[in-house]
């Protein structure tokens, strides 16, 4: 005789932070720690703990677009640097999470320091254990500027480490680069293009420096004794790098990350499927010190934000709570905005269907005004299914999204 029949819904997306780095970079302003190793066994358990407590507390929310509905499941390991971790300890971090996002048909992403990846073997056994995808924060291959950072590798370690991971089968490979670099010029900067684009990564995510405020850097800048480019320096390293890489066969999707493609499709067939969870404003799960999830089933949809401190977190788990340290209403409003501004980053833009099905109300309701006021103006474009930046517009971006708050 059959059993009941179960259906499983799972979770599609889920986001794992690793608070722990050997070392702290001088620009940092991630919720990470070093010295903390002595904690890291511990906290692995206290995390094992936080995800069996979602897989059954939390309901699975599906994915409201159809564009939303075509993204593979995701898992992410993000840090801090999720490789200072055992093979062994990854293997129970990432059993724990498929009980919420299946691993089977997941692409699962882990980030990784090269200084981190000395050894092949670890990457051998991070695709044993799993991991389908490697986000290598590569950062700059000008071995003065890494110093300057506070980076713990150079620029022959990244390489190395890029290769042992191909070595080891890892078949998509992003590679995080950042510019308008302190004393950076026009010419090292291409000189780090030129180089990586040699290695022939699947993807890269090529961010400017953002200088926060309480890093030791932004000590250094603001004292004088450390320059950084300006913002019209800053933007022809942008727009060098964007044109130097489409040239290369990188097809650009959203306004930092570009990817190999082997199809004619707008996006391309590296693109990063977790990040685009975020782009198109799904719901996802997340769990570590100071993640935050997102959930926006009704009747309360929220956002979630962990308890930030090492301690705090495992103080949480070891009396048997979630560690969530506050929870954000989302109103209607603020779930039209993020759409909106999530969105516009990509370069396929927010089609009528897609913000329809994501926000339960008609796009021309919401925006009619604003978006006829940026076509005019030459920031956005519009056919009869989308609303897109112009190349003008995405050099603006951060100024155009306020327009709809
Ligand atoms: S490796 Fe990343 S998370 Fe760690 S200190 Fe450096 S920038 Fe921060």
């Amino acid at each position: 005789m059959l059993g009941p029949i179960s259906i499983s819904i799972a979770m599609k997306h889920l986001y794992i932070h690793i608070p722990f780095c050997q070392h702290r970079c001088s620009y940092c302003d991630f919720n990470s720690y070093a010295h903390m190793e002595h904690r890291i066994e511990a906290y692995v358990t206290a995390l094992c703990a936080e995800l069996a407590l979602l897989a059954t507390t939390i309901t699975p929310t599906p994915p409201r677009s159809a564009e939303a509905a075509a993204l593979r499941p995701s898992i992410f390991l993000g840090g801090g640097t999720p490789t200072m971790l055992s093979l062994a300890q990854i293997e129970r971090i990432l059993t724990a999470a498929d009980q919420i996002v299946p691993l089977a048909h997941a692409e699962v992403t882990c980030e990784a320091n090269p200084g981190t990846l000395l050894h092949p073997d670890y990457l051998c056994g991070l695709r044993q254990v799993g991991v389908n995808r490697l986000s290598l924060g590569v950062q700059s291959l000008h071995n003065p500027t890494l110093r300057i950072l506070g980076r713990i590798h150079n620029a022959q370690e990244a390489h190395q480490s890029y290769l042992h991971a191909r070595e080891a089968g890892f078949d998509s490979i992003n590679l995080d680069l950042i510019f308008a670099l302190p004393g950076q010029t026009l010419e090292q900067w291409e000189t780090t293009l030129v180089e990586i684009a040699r290695w022939q990564p699947d993807h890269l995510a090529l961010y400017s420096l953002i200088l926060e405020e309480q890093t030791p850097l932004y000590a250094q800048v603001t004292a004088g004794r450390i320059r950084l480019p300006d913002d019209d320096h800053s933007a022809a390293m942008y727009e060098l790098a964007m044109e130097y890489l489409a040239a290369q066969g990188y097809v650009q999707y959203e306004i930092s990350n570009v990817a190999r493609t082997h199809t004619t499709a707008p996006l391309p067939s590296h693109a990063c499927h977790h990040n685009l969870a975020y782009w198109l404003n799904s719901d996802y799960l997340a769990a570590g010190a100071g993640a935050y999830g997102h959930l926006t089933t009704p009747p309360d949809p929220h956002r979630y934000a962990n308890r930030l401190t090492i301690d705090d977190y495992l103080h949480a788990l070891h009396v048997g709570q979630r560690p969530v340290a506050e929870i954000i209403p989302l109103t209607p409003a603020d779930l039209y905005a993020e759409t909106m501004m999530m969105g516009l980053r990509l370069n396929i833009g927010v089609s009528s269907a897609h913000f329809a099905a994501r926000c339960g109300a008609a796009l021309d309701a919401v925006y009619a005004d604003e978006i006829a006021d940026l076509v005019a103006q030459g920031w956005l474009t519009r056919d009869a299914e989308r609303v897109s930046f112009t190349p003008r517009g995405r050099m603006i971006g951060n100024q155009i999204f306020q327009r709809f708050l």
